[in-house]
């Protein structure tokens, strides 16, 4: 038998990784200026925290999430999102009691059983920030200049940010009457999906990609004639500190997001460069979903952002630079090992990444290895090295080999690798 990743899973081999570090260096610096704080939360947990947190009826909880039961029966999930799980901690951990204001930010692997395609996985990872705490319009303006500036931080570019107010649940209800009303005399033009949606959760229609339901919307009522006055000055109030941070924005009316505690403030930030899967990041203000479930009132935003699609972006416009080994450590006859292991080490020590290469392989195959690894030079080790206590270095990028005692390996070294880089 064959193994093989699963469908929808990936391994990150090290050209991966190289931009995954540059994603997660450079997110961790963005974090901590803004004293947000790092949590990690379990991978999995209860069946019902997802249920009650993200929503029975939407896509995630009644299609997408893997469940299974433990040896003992107990329902479980493999996380599909972090909002939730950050939530229950920050409940279960009566954070609310040491700071008023609570601000996190996660890394992680999510799950979520979908068609793969690029940009669309089922493990996939998700980077995100929950603000904790505070309703005010500015909290909303700088999250999303935080995802912002983030990404041009990674020197990203092509990327729009879209956003919306969604108002609240009694607005939306009135608004979904009349939505369905509407949509319903169109039922025939409808497909599956938003048949389904049209009972269970009207308005996520309105998020539909199907060009033939985007034309019927055209003509539907707006979710933005139904938002309640609050909302709609909060919204402004966004709009408002975005302009003054210098947030380029577009207002989409349509947009919801595909979450159920989702409140007011929803946004997006998309990008050209991608063909199919071009949300990057996705967003939103969820004041109900604390007390929803079982802590005390407390209004909150986030976003979370998919690595994968990060990765795609990064991989077209960075070019990727090999690793370089600094010294590749070799020996010319079979006695100086040991001595050869010393001087590699020594290295080591200041700091240079080092390989070294004992094989009884003649030293113009050794060299044409060291050359192949992309090393800035070789060291030679040999009877005579051994005897004056000394080594050979050849600078494989000039040309040049020079000899040196080792009593002053520590001062010379590191002034000799800057002038021959
Ligand atoms: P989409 O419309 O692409 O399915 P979503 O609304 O389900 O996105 P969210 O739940 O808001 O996405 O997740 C935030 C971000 O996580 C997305 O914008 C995307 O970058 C990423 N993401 C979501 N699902 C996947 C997946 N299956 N594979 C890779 N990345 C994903
Ligand atoms: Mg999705």
């Amino acid at each position: 038998m064959k193994f093989q990743c699963l469908r929808g899973t990936k391994d990150l081999l090290y050209d991966d990784l190289y931009y995954w570090y540059i994603i997660e260096n450079k997110s961790k610096k963005i974090f901590n200026n803004f004293n947000y704080q790092e949590i990690k939360t379990p991978i999995f947990e209860n069946k019902a925290l997802f249920e009650k947190g993200v929503g029975q009826f939407t896509d995630i909880v009644s299609k997408e999430m893997y469940v299974f039961q433990d040896k003992k029966n107990r329902e479980l999930t493999l996380r599909p999102e972090g909002t939730a799980s950050i939530v229950r901690a920050f409940i279960e951990h009566k954070l609310y009691s040491h700071n008023k204001l609570q601000k996190f930010w996660y890394l992680g692997p999510m799950f979520r059983y979908e068609r793969p395609q690029s940009g669309r996985q089922r493990q996939f990872h998700q980077l995100g920030l929950e603000c904790i705490g505070s309703n005010d319009p500015f909290i909303d303006a700088e999250i999303i200049s935080i995802a912002y500036n983030f990404l041009a931080d990674l020197a990203l570019d092509n990327y729009y940010l879209e956003i919306n107010s969604i108002g609240e649940n009694n607005d939306r209800l009135k608004y979904q009457e009349y939505l369905v009303k509407y949509l319903s005399k169109y039922k025939d033009e409808l497909d599956v999906d938003s048949k389904n949606k049209l009972e269970n959760n009207p308005i996520k229609i309105l998020d539909s990609k199907n060009t033939t339901i985007q034309k019927l919307l055209e003509n539907a009522p707006k979710l933005s004639d139904f938002i309640n006055l609050d909302s709609a000055k909060h919204f402004q109030q966004v709009c408002e500190y975005l302009e003054e941070l210098n947030i380029p924005y577009r207002i989409n009316t349509k947009l919801v997001r595909g979450l159920d505690y989702y409140n007011n403030t929803a946004f997006e930030i998309k990008t050209n460069n991608l063909n199919a899967q071009d949300t990057i990041c996705g967003g939103g203000r969820y004041n109900n979903l604390v007390m929803q479930l079982g802590g005390p009132s407390t209004p909150a935003i986030g976003w979370a952002m998919g690595i994968e699609r990060l990765l795609l972006l990064l991989q077209e416009q960075i070019t990727y630079r090999k690793t370089q080994i600094d010294f590749y450590v070799l020996t010319t006859d079979k006695f100086s090992h040991g001595y050869a292991l010393n001087i590699a080490n020594k290295l080591r020590h200041y700091g240079y990444r080092v390989e070294i290469d004992v094989n009884y392989i003649n030293v113009s195959k050794k060299l044409k290895k060291a050359t192949l690894l992309n090393a800035t030079s070789a060291i030679l080790i040999g009877e005579t090295e051994v005897k004056e206590k000394s080594i050979t270095i050849k600078w494989l990028n000039r040309h040049i080999q020079e000899k040196i005692g080792v009593h002053e390996l520590d001062t010379v070294i590191t002034k000799m690798y800057k002038s021959n880089l």
